[in-house]
């Protein structure tokens, strides 16, 4: 095939929307031989996980297949999983030993769990990053609801039924929120032989106030929000040490938790970190105004673009775009252009990018927002949350699930049938746990 190599690695909010801008022009195609990797086959909608964990979203609902848009937009598909970006040779190693030569190449990988060096922690906390994810922690929830009705002992339901969430930024309070709704409101009436003292949900949390990038009366909002559904928060504390099953805290205090969920926060993955390139302290590539990466000594590389989750780019008042969707997405349809743009001959433009404001949703009908420069919450803000999502939806396929989904919950419970297999959700020990003491019979408080 004729036409300058473009690889774009990852088809997420960002690799997704360079590829959708390559193959909306014909004179982009004619360019380009644009070859899109990823090592899923699907695009994956990250905000709607919180909602897919607790089965307010069906899971295939949120995914999108991405040789279906590649087929639409005329462009070549791979699913691959990268293994090392070689700058100097301009080619790319994937996992089964396949290389790809590039002339322009577009690194839009996301990030992975950043565990901060805590020890423990990578080993003993869940990740919640992914669809798989998502699906296990709903299996989880409800196997070991199941678990905890045939427990032998109150301390037994009270041990399987301790969930502990570290990080509670965005991801973390919109997963604590829901959870406690599913519990709560779905689950425990349903289980005769288990009681609200049953159940703990605990948000640990570094900072003085919940989600730290949102406005103050937000974090106060949610805070309160959080408290009255039965979360215990726990805030200006780090986490210095994690056993299995345990967490240790700065200040010598200790938690058990038979769950132990770390959302609290992000890096790039290695396969970005490696590179001979310029970072920022987080882990980040610092990009130029074009959104192409600097090398050690701050030199752009010309044919070298960094987006989303794995770019630090610089935004006039002296911070960096944060790792959000709307940002990714904006910087897709910015290199997209680009890459328009020089298939036209036409001069690239700088990246300029305000972001619009944020949505965090709490459950069943209750969101905060902020949307340019207006705050709100409640109701009304969480019917926004709805909307905005579902136009932001990949697909007019999709568009109509989810907004079905979303009417269903108006109207009936989350759905709780449990059909991952127990190995899948459980770990070894925890498949083998007894319920019952030899001799127990089921103890209740009285
Ligand atoms: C649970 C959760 C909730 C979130 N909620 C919100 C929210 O409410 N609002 C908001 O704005 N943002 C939210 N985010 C953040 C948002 O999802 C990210 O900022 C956004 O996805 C970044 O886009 P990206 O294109 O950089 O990466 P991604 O969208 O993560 O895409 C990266 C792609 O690269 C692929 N990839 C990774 N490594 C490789 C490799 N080695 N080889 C090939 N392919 C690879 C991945 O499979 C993936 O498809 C949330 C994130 C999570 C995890």
């Amino acid at each position: 095939m004729a036409g300058k190599r473009l690889l774009i690695l990852g088809g997420g909010f960002g690799g997704l929307d360079v590829a959708r801008a390559i193959g909306r022009s014909r004179e982009a195609r004619g360019y380009w031989d644009t070859l899109l990797v990823d090592k899923e086959n699907f695009f994956q909608f990250n905000p709607l996980l919180p909602a897919v964990a607790v089965g307010a979203v069906e899971t295939r609902h949120i995914v999108y297949p991405l040789r279906e848009m590649s087929r639409h937009r005329h462009i070549r598909f791979h699913k691959n999983k990268a293994e090392r970006i070689d700058l100097a040779r301009r080619c790319v190693q994937f996992h089964n030993g396949i290389e790809e030569d590039f002339d322009t190449l577009v690194i839009a990988v996301g990030s992975t769990t950043n565990h901060f060096g805590v020890p423990g922690a990578a080993e003993y906390t869940r990740p919640f990053k992914t669809i798989q994810d998502a699906m296990t922690l709903r299996a989880r929830v409800v196997e070991l609801f199941e678990m905890a009705e045939q427990a032998g002992s109150d301390a037994q339901r009270r041990r399987l039924l301790s969930f502990v969430i570290i990080g509670g930024g965005v991801t973390g309070v919109e997963v604590a929120a829901e959870l406690i709704e599913m519990a709560r409101e779905t689950l425990l009436p349903k289980y005769p032989g288990l009681q609200p003292s049953h159940l703990s949900v605990t948000v640990i949390e570094g900072n003085q106030r919940l989600v730290p990038s949102a406005r103050p009366e937000h974090s106060e909002y949610v805070r309160r929000f959080l408290e009255h559904r039965g979360i215990r928060l726990e805030l200006a504390v780090r986490v210095t040490r994690v056993e299995e099953k345990r967490v240790h805290l700065g200040d010598g205090r200790t938690f058990e938790g038979f769950t132990l969920l770390w959302t609290a926060g992000v890096t790039p993955p290695p396969l970005v970190r490696d590179l001979p390139l310029s970072f920022h302290k987080d882990g980040r590539v610092l990009v130029d105004p074009y959104l192409r990466a600097l090398d050690p000594d701050a030199r752009a590389l010309e044919d070298v673009y960094v987006i989303g989750d794995c770019a630090a780019s610089p935004r006039g008042d002296g911070r960096f775009q944060p790792q959000l969707s709307q940002t990714a997405i904006a910087m897709g349809g910015h290199v997209g252009d680009a890459l328009v743009r020089r298939a036209k001959g036409q001069p690239e433009r700088p990246f300029d990018f305000h972001d619009k404001g944020y949505i965090i949703s709490l459950g069943k009908h209750s969101s905060v927002l902020e949307l340019f420069g207006v705050p709100l919450s409640g109701k009304v803000a969480w019917l926004l949350w709805a909307a905005a999502y579902l136009v932001k939806m990949v697909g007019v396929r999709k568009q109509i699930e989810v907004g079905l989904d979303h009417l269903t919950h108006v109207f009936f419970e989350h759905d709780t049938s449990q059909i991952l297999a127990r190995r899948a959700v459980l770990t070894a020990d925890e498949l083998d746990l007894p319920l019952v003491e030899p001799g127990e019979k089921h103890m209740h408080d009285s």
